[in-house]
């Protein structure tokens, strides 16, 4: 079972339905809201309770949100599209259908840019081709507790979601998830969507397949549903992968299917087969006129929409010289990517602030699980205190604590150096006392390095660093060791 998901043999074909709610404060067709958490059946109204007599008003809100989604991933904007009726029975759809866009969607066409071999992130970007973007509701939601009850909750019943399909073009499990984690950004980059993956505001299907390699044509595939975290997803895709491979080797076939992934066995359970699929005799909502959407509002759009991740990313490696993968950690989210810029403004140095923010102020965030925006760090405080360093005034291995404070609590570098006297040492006569002593007290260490043992010195700049309190520069110390024990 522990073959390699893609192999000489094999490829893997991967396609992603992800279904993203929009933010807005009431449903798609109806004022009701859509706050998370409330008590169970609290936001329901006739229109989505589905009674007789309720019609439905769209909400330009969403409308506006889908459109914005739909430029930021290069789609076309369609000016004509169309609201159709979704037919099937389930318990948390109380209309017994629900409103999506079927052969008129809202958007087509677009792509998606991941970055190529995760590894060194250094590769060419590669772009995922996009189907379409539709709008629809969302579903209520069952809950089945441990008693062997099932409860429904409408309050989900008529969120706005849009569903945005991916060409099959993707080609591992560790692609799929670049895919998602890519398209999150954006999403929330342009801001239409939180895309909270806990609150179930971004949610994936993805369809796989396998076909020996150089073949040009599509296996069968088959659909894992509703996979909520992004580990989740790699981990279904890599085991549906496995198993079809596994299945095709022994000769047998893959049959179409739906099927569930239990992340807590990392187990794959089919839910239904082809031969049982939903006819769900889609057509046009006739409470519903065609959405007609103009050019002049798409124009608008465009030119409201922030600069999109991947235009930042190339920007950050043109001005301020950082590689690709500098580049896209720096850009991860809008708030860090300003932070960064304003940090590097301040002090002019990018590189150096670059390499603060990804080695210290990224490792106190997630140390203490907090996103950059709740912190009190501000780029101002980062930017004192990297020039501090830059300038000799303190040493990184002093700073470097600093970054953590600033995170908590705040602060001026420039006095939280002083309080805790973590000055550098530039008193040479002070260096080259404590030097003297050290090598006075380590004769053994001394006579080791004049017998030509180099890491010798490492255990007396050891020393001095000690004694100085991190506060000498290293290079300085080196050079005064060397100096004293050569000659
Ligand atoms: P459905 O509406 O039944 O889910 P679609 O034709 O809309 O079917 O396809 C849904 C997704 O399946 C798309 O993301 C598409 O790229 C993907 N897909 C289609 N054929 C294959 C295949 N042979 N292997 C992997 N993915 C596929
Ligand atoms: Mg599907
Ligand atoms: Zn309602």
């Amino acid at each position: 079972m522990s073959k390699a998901s893609c192999n000489q043999d094999w490829e893997a074909v991967i396609g992603l339905e992800v279904h993203n709610q929009l933010a807005t404060d009431s449903k798609l067709f109806c004022g009701c809201s859509v706050a998370y958490g409330s008590e169970p059946n609290h936001h329901t109204c006739p229109v989505c309770l589905a009674l007789p007599g309720s019609l439905p008003v769209l909400n330009r809100r969403a409308v506006e949100n889908a459109i914005r989604a739909a430029l930021a991933t290069h789609c076309t904007v369609n000016e004509r599209s169309v609201f159709a009726r979704k037919n099937y029975f389930y318990p948390d759809l109380p209309k017994g259908y629900q409103i999506s866009q079927f052969e008129e969607p809202l958007a087509t066409g677009g792509w998606v840019e991941i970055p190529t071999d995760g590894e060194s992130g250094e590769g060419e970007a590669r772009r995922i081709r996009l189907t379409r973007i539709h709008m629809e509701e969302d579903a209520g939601k069952s809950i089945h507790d441990a008693a062997d009850v099932t409860r429904v909750d409408l309050n989900r019943t008529g969120v706005p979601l849009i569903e945005i399909v991916s060409e099959p073009d993707l080609r591992s499990p560790e692609e799929a998830g670049a895919y998602l984690r890519a398209l999150r950004e954006i999403l929330r980059y342009v801001e239409v969507s939180d895309a909270d993956l806990e609150k179930g505001q971004f949610r994936c299907d993805a369809n796989v397949s396998v076909r020996r390699r150089g073949e040009s044509e599509l296996g069968t595939r088959t659909e894992l549903k509703n996979l909520n975290s992004f580990r989740f997803v790699e981990d279904a895709v890599r085991a549906e992968i496995e198993r079809q491979i596994e299945v095709i080797e022994e000769g047998g076939e893959i049959r179409q299917a739906t099927l569930r992934y239990d992340p807590d066995r990392g187990r794959i359970h089919v839910m239904r087969l082809k031969e049982d699929a939903h006819d769900y005799r889609y057509f046009p909502d006739p409470d519903l006129i065609p959405l007609a959407i103009e050019a002049e509002a798409v124009r608008a759009a465009r030119e409201s929409l922030p600069e999109l991740p991947e235009d930042k990313r190339a920007r950050f490696q043109s001005e301020y010289g950082l590689s690709a993968y500098d580049a896209g950690q720096l850009t991860a989210s809008r708030g860090l990517a300003d932070f960064f810029e304003a940090a590097a403004r301040a002090h002019g140095a990018p590189k150096s602030v670059a390499n603060w923010v990804q080695r210290d102020v990224l490792a106190a965030l997630k140390e203490r699980e907090v996103e950059l925006e709740a912190t009190a760090i501000t780029p101002e405080a980062l930017s004192m205190l990297v020039k501090m360093v830059d300038d000799g005034r303190v040493t990184a291995r002093n700073a470097r604590p600093l970054v953590a404070v600033l995170v908590e609590t705040g602060g001026d570098p420039e006095a939280l150096v002083q309080e805790r006297g973590l000055e550098a040492v530039s008193d040479t006569g002070l260096l080259e006392s404590v030097a003297d002593e050290v090598i006075a007290a380590n004769p053994k260490a001394v006579d080791g390095f004049r017998g030509g043992d180099p890491k010798v010195l490492n255990f007396l700049m050891g020393q001095v660093m000690k004694k100085t309190q991190g506060k000498a520069d290293p290079g300085q110390v080196r050079e005064l060791l060397a100096r004293k024990l050569g000659g």
